[in-house]
């Protein structure tokens, strides 16, 4: 990995880049808008949305007001938990679609994993996928149950499994079990939302290199394989968060990074959520 537009080969032959920009929580409108564009400037092509974000008019808006060509990006969004089920999830799916003015999306994501419901939203996936609507499908937040579950009743295997994962969190059953059936791992709330970057390792092995602790995160999740999706609202942090392509984590420093794991989550536990 070499550079901000480097990319990973999906088991089905798409290109997506390593690094993308989370907009979780950044409001529709201005700040979405402001923030998407200024990381579009720093080289970030892969954007990383979901219905339930309410803001991917903004999106679709800083994607209309650059030049940078269609092809060239790589938009994600995802159907939310109350969209689930065969036809709510067509019906999502073209929501989206309007709301980012696209006629077509690069990754099309189930948010949770619904008891009950995740597979006929999967074939709902599977159809638009088919029908080129959406070049690549897959969950987020499915542990190896899950996935086992959906793959013995599919048709196509899941291209991408987003998941929470920073050094808390390693996450290396789902890993593992991803890595075996070329599942590409992407990790959610990489930094932690903040919370890791005051670690005295972090700051010692970022120290080394001149680079911050979340730097050294996001290089970790880059060496484990991992595509990482940090958010920010500041251009400054935005484009400093790019800044991980011009040095490399020795086999040591990843061992002590891995050593940080707690399996503590931010967010709510696949297995127990109620949303
Ligand atoms: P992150 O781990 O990316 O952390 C974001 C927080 O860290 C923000 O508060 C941001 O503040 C701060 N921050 C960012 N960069 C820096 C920096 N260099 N130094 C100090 N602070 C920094 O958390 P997210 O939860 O946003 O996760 C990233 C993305 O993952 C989301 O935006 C979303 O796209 C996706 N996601 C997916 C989920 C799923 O279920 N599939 C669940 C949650 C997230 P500020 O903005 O003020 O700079």
């Amino acid at each position: 990995m070499k550079s901000i537009q480097d990319t990973v080969r999906l088991h089905n032959g798409v290109r997506m880049p390593h690094l993308g920009f989370g907009v979780f929580k950044i409001e529709d409108g201005k700040e979405v808008i402001h923030a998407v564009k200024v990381a579009l400037e720093a080289g970030y092509r892969n954007i990383d949305t979901a219905a339930i974000y309410r803001n991917e008019e903004g999106v679709g808006q800083a994607i209309r007001e650059t030049d940078i060509p269609r092809d060239e990006l790589f938009i994600t969004t995802k159907v939310w938990n109350k969209g689930q089920g065969y036809d709510r999830t067509m019906n999502s799916f073209g929501r989206s679609l309007d709301k980012l003015g696209l006629d077509y999306v690069d990754l099309y994501l189930i948010h949770w994993p619904v008891e009950g419901l995740y597979k006929e939203t999967w074939k709902a996936m599977e159809k638009l996928y088919k029908e080129g609507h959406t070049k690549a499908i897959g969950v987020c937040n499915f542990n190896v149950h899950h996935l086992e579950d959906l793959m013995k009743d599919s048709e196509i295997k899941p291209m991408v499994n987003q998941i929470e994962f920073h050094p808390r969190l390693i996450q290396e059953e789902v890993r593992m079990f991803c890595d075996s059936n070329d599942i590409q791992v992407e990790a959610w709330s990489p930094l932690m939302h903040g919370k890791l970057l005051d670690h005295p390792e972090l700051i010692q092995i970022g120290r080394h290199y001149g680079k911050s602790p979340a730097h050294v995160i996001l290089r970790w999740d880059l060496q484990h394989g991992v595509i990482t999706i940090p958010k920010s609202v500041h251009e400054e942090r935005i484009y400093a968060n790019a800044d991980i392509f011009d040095f490399q984590l020795t086999q040591e420093e990843m061992v002590i990074i891995d050593a940080l794991n707690r399996n503590e989550r931010f967010g709510p536990d696949p297995d127990d959520f109620d949303f």
